[in-house]
């Protein structure tokens, strides 16, 4: 079976592309690995796109695994070969290729989502196992309806895989609190580049566990998480207010993130928008967060310039709560804070509503085409020690009229970050900033091209490399290994270490484009 796949792949190169015939013989491949689940060489379509759209490459085959022991064959079996490599796929909400394997096999590992969801009690604190290859949305929904309760750190969309967050951070607004969602996790059960199918934690095989949190799915396929969890609240109030000026926005951000538990909001985000009124993807109609609410563009103060920032929080609550508790809680807070006055808006949602408050987002994309079409993201980590300098010139310069969607910044707490996990961060500073410019592509008249906004994202980086800025990019891309020992700094020697041990022949995440395939040891 492994001469007939390597047959496929020889240089890698169009030509040695399977032939129809070839892949006729599939369910000969199929019997000979011996997989519960599917494998599949014609309709490998799903695998070679990703939400970006602006990558696409045609696999050898698609694999739905049916368990670990499915994933650890294939990559058994891509290890005999010299050249096949193996990515896993989440949800493919990646947007440069990362999920993705050129003429080589994609494990779909959705097709895992129903093997764990159990509750643990562990040391007095309560965690949820569930797949690599579960959504978040669905681990949401199951954990509070059966037990009431759910995950401490989040992302604002959730219909990203468990799996595929975990390989990066995870971040949304608790992470100030709770940190990312890669320290939220007690233990992974991972099948390394070896085909090993290993128990990891903080003392069993723990290089293995802190290199695949944030670990870009170089040295395995997570296929089961202990994600911590806590009561689920009822309700939300989910609050934003405005401000003119960055150093206000900052000061309060920063504040807010700094204060005890208990003595802030559950949740602080912010983002910047355009000061305009005829812009409903960059402007004053992003803001409020109901139609009724109307923005009154008279409180703005003659001073501002060109964009306009929101900081956008939220408390948690029970339905048994008195409202005036509720309303004391929140106000106390407001009050502490310089917005431009009355440039509040507010609404009371229900917990899993407020966490599915994306999923809005993505039904009318869907419906009018933005979904389907390319998103040039560009994600970064700022330090507190630069971010005014980033606002000056990059959201009040370059990006005075958008990027044709939410341009995310945040503050984010170092010490709640662990340095033993992959995830590379800025090199100084305890407090650091999170950047998201999420781009869409269409369908408003003034939406920016793609290609526009690739070369206004390199401009960026360009910027913030000239500059010396103190940053890195989330959700990294690069091309050559220099530019990713660079990424990774100082801890590159440890990430590339962790290569050798747990995917010495590079078989694992090609589309990261970290490391090359080596033939044989
Ligand atoms: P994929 O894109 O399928 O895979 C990403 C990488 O992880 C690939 O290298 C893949 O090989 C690897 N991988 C996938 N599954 C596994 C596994 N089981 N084991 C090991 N490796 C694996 N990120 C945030 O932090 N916060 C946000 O708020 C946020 N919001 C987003 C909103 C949208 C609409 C989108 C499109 C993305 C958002 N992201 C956010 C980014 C997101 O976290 C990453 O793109 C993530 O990788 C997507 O998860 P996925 O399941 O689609 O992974």
């Amino acid at each position: 079976m492994i001469a007939y796949l390597e047959r496929f792949i020889h240089e890698n190169d169009s030509e040695s592309r399977p032939t129809d015939d070839e892949k006729d013989q599939l369910p000969n491949i199929r019997h000979s690995l011996d997989l519960q689940g599917t494998i599949n060489c014609v309709d490998t379509g799903l695998a070679g796109k990703d939400f970006g759209g602006m990558y696409t490459c045609e696999p050898l085959a698609l694999i739905r695994p049916a368990s670990p022991d499915d994933v650890a064959r294939v990559v058994k079996a891509a290890c005999r070969s010299p050249n096949l490599t193996v990515a896993a796929r989440g949800n493919g909400h990646s947007i440069n290729g990362q999920a993705m394997s050129d003429g080589g096999l994609v494990m779909d590992m959705r097709s895992t989502e129903g093997n764990h969801f159990e509750v643990v009690r562990m040391n007095g604190e309560t965690f949820v196992d569930v797949s690599g290859g579960a959504l978040w949305e669905d681990v949401l929904k199951r954990c509070v309806s059966e037990y009431k309760l759910a995950p401490r750190s989040w992302t604002d969309y959730l219909g990203l895989t468990v799996g595929g967050t975990l390989s990066n951070a995870g971040v949304s607004g608790q992470a100030f609190r709770f940190g990312p969602q890669t320290c939220n996790v007690a233990e992974l059960d991972v099948v390394t580049g070896k085909g090993e199918i290993m128990t990891c934690n903080e003392n069993e095989n723990s290089e293995l566990f802190f290199g695949a949190l944030g670990g870009l799915g170089q040295f395995g396929i997570v296929t089961r998480a202990r994600v911590a969890v806590q009561p689920a609240p009822d309700m939300v109030r989910w609050i934003r207010v405005v401000y003119a000026e960055f150093e206000d926005f900052t000061r309060c951000a920063e504040w807010l993130v700094t204060r005890p538990e208990g003595e802030s909001f559950d949740y602080v985000e912010g983002f910047v928008f355009v000061n305009s009124v005829d812009d409903p993807a960059n402007g004053w109609p992003t803001v409020p967060l109901d139609p009724d609410q109307g923005f009154d563009p008279s409180r703005i103060p003659r001073t501002a310039g060109s964009v306009l920032y929101c900081l956008e929080v939220a408390l948690h609550y029970q339905k048994t709560d008195h409202p005036s508790t509720v309303d004391k809680a929140v106000n106390t807070l407001l009050g502490r804070l310089g917005f431009i006055e009355d440039m509040k808006f507010q609404v009371d949602v229900s917990y899993v509503e407020f966490l599915l408050r994306v999923k809005h987002v993505e039904v009318s994309a869907r419906a009018n085409g933005t979904w389907d079409a390319p998103h040039p993201w560009l994600n970064m980590f700022v330090s507190k020690r630069d971010i005014a300098d980033f606002d000056r010139v990059v959201f009040k310069r370059m990006l005075k009229n958008g990027v044709g969607g939410p341009m995310l910044v945040y503050p984010l707490l170092r010490s709640k970050w662990d340095s033993r996990t992959s995830v590379a961060l800025p090199a100084d500073g305890e407090i650091f900033y999170l950047v998201a410019l999420l781009g869409f592509t269409m369908p408003y008249p003034k939406a920016p091209s793609a290609e526009k906004l690739v070369s206004q994202n390199k401009e960026i980086v360009q910027f913030c490399v000239n500059e010396g800025l103190d940053f890195k990019l989330y959700l990294p891309h690069y091309q050559s290994e220099e530019e990713w020992r660079r990424h990774f700094g100082s801890q590159w020697s440890r990430f590339a270490e962790r290569k050798d041990s747990f995917d010495p022949l590079a078989i694992l995440a090609p589309g990261q484009k970290i490391f090359k395939r080596v033939s044989h040891l």
